[in-house]
């Protein structure tokens, strides 16, 4: 038997002892190196999978090994240079290789600002996401010519960071477009006021309307920011008229953002709008499936059961729950945490305060999202942009918390249960009618949860 040879035969015959999803993470891409006076030299991948094989399965690989060659004594794993993966290639230090494992490092392109971490690749798409992430393919496949602009919108923690980084990247990887500025709408905004500052607007915007592509996140902090609104719609009109594509996000659609010029507003809805909403239970299993791959950390179904039935409404929160218990197995010799290992160290993240919706919060968010003050909700005031705003707040806090309408109506300045009941009725009756409403109030959902 070559040595080719022995090690599928081992391989057959571990896969009857470890599980299929184990099997496919810590035994792929191994091979054996050499066999030198009974030591059987075994090329892994990576430092994590060499631990695994190590600690876990050194002692079923040997017996297996062993029945097949009498003569091997010892296996040692080594990482072969050349097996690495291209974003591991760079040398560095030990103590870094750890942090890399768990938060792979991407070099930020300073000219685009893309982040080559997000991908299209790594991107799971579930009914929540579909219709955002068709939109985005359909446009890097022809950029300026089908959606223009993109305008994808949801919560917290929800991917659409990801996604519009994944359609710059892939943009510049495939298309003939090359001048390409992924940027968030702070960055725009600090942009414009700088330039404003130093007199060279001249400048700034001919490097803005001199772009290919132009894609600018969380457009919600634009609210009130007249004189970036300003510019950021003669920059988008040269844009549009010479067909260069134009990506936007916000937490919410562009009729709900506040203080948002009617121009600029109209523009944002003048070509494709698609939401990200939350994901599933399946998603999320399929989600932490992905990222356990990435993370090369192997967990019980139990463990990922729990998790994702915890942790329904944020895709960064599902990360940092793995990413604890990458930590754990790291710390503990590869040991894959057990369930009743993994709840403690998953508490802060599930028992997360934020998780809990309280009366401060539903008024926080509701006043957040209307652009009041929490004051205002429950001052006297008669005025539309109030009254409102003041009975959704009221609806959630029945909604949510199940609170009495004597209780409501006190929370807010110690009106009448009537007003109260009348704020409940008024909201639910409007949404049977209104899916622009029940977006909107999802949307306000999300912030309470999301935190
Ligand atoms: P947002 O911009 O909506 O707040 P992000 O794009 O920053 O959210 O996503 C938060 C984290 O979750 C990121 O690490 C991202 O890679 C990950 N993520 C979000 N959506 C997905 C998805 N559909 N598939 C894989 N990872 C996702
Ligand atoms: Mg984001």
């Amino acid at each position: 038997m070559n040595k080719e040879e022995l090690w599928q035969a081992t391989l057959a015959q571990l896969q009857f002892k470890i599980s299929p999803a184990n099997f496919a993470t810590w035994l792929k891409n191994t091979f054996i190196l050499s066999k030198k006076e009974g030591t059987l030299f075994v090329s892994v991948p990576n430092n994590f999978s060499k631990e695994w094989l190590e600690h876990k399965y050194n002692k079923i690989i040997f017996q297996a090994i062993r029945s097949l060659d009498g003569e091997v004594r010892e296996i040692r794993y080594t990482v072969e240079r050349a097996q690495q993966k291209p974003r591991e290639a760079p040398p560095r230090s030990a103590a870094r290789e750890e942090d890399q494992l768990e938060f792979p490092e991407f070099k930020v392109d300073r000219s685009t600002n893309l982040n080559p971490r997000y991908t299209f690749d790594n991107f799971i798409v579930g009914p929540f996401n579909e219709l955002a992430h068709a939109a985005s393919l359909a446009i890097v496949k022809n950029p300026g010519s089908v959606y223009n602009p993109l305008f994808i919108y949801g919560g917290v923690g929800l991917g659409k960071t990801h996604l519009l980084q994944a359609v710059g990247n892939h943009i510049i990887k495939d298309s003939s477009a090359t001048k390409l500025k992924y940027m968030s709408s702070e960055r725009f905004t600090s942009g414009v006021v700088s330039a404003i500052r130093n007199k060279n607007m001249d400048t700034l915007r001919a490097l803005y309307r001199d772009l290919d592509v132009l894609i600018i996140d969380d457009v919600q902090f634009l609210a009130g920011k007249d004189k970036t609104q300003e510019e950021l719609f003669h920059t988008f009109n040269t844009l549009y008229e010479a067909g260069k594509q134009i990506v936007f996000s916000s937490d919410r659609p562009p009729k709900a953002i506040p203080a948002l010029e009617e121009r600029l507003r109209s523009r944002f809805e003048g070509g494709m709008i698609a939401d990200v909403s939350l994901p599933d239970y399946e998603t999320r299993v399929a989600i932490l499936k992905a990222k356990m791959q990435e993370k090369e950390l192997s967990l019980d179904e139990e463990v990922l059961d729990y998790i994702a039935s915890h942790i329904q409404r944020n895709i960064r929160e599902l990360e940092g729950a793995l990413n604890r218990l990458a930590a754990f197995s790291r710390l503990n010799s590869s040991k894959i945490p057990t369930l009743a290992e993994a709840k403690p160290l998953l508490h802060t993240v599930i028992q997360n305060p934020n998780r809990i919706a309280s009366p401060k919060k539903i008024l926080q968010a509701v006043a957040e999202f209307y652009d009041l003050r929490e004051k205002d909700l429950s001052s006297p005031s008669r005025k539309k942009e109030v009254v409102r705003p003041r009975q959704i707040a009221m609806y959630l806090l029945r909604e949510e918390l199940r609170g009495s309408y004597p209780f409501i109506g006190k929370k807010f300045g110690g009106k009448d249960h009537t007003t109260a009941i009348y704020a409940c009725e008024k909201i639910s009756k409007e949404l049977q009618g209104s899916e622009a409403l029940v977006d909107e109030i999802s949307l306000i959902r999300q912030r309470i949860y999301s935190g």
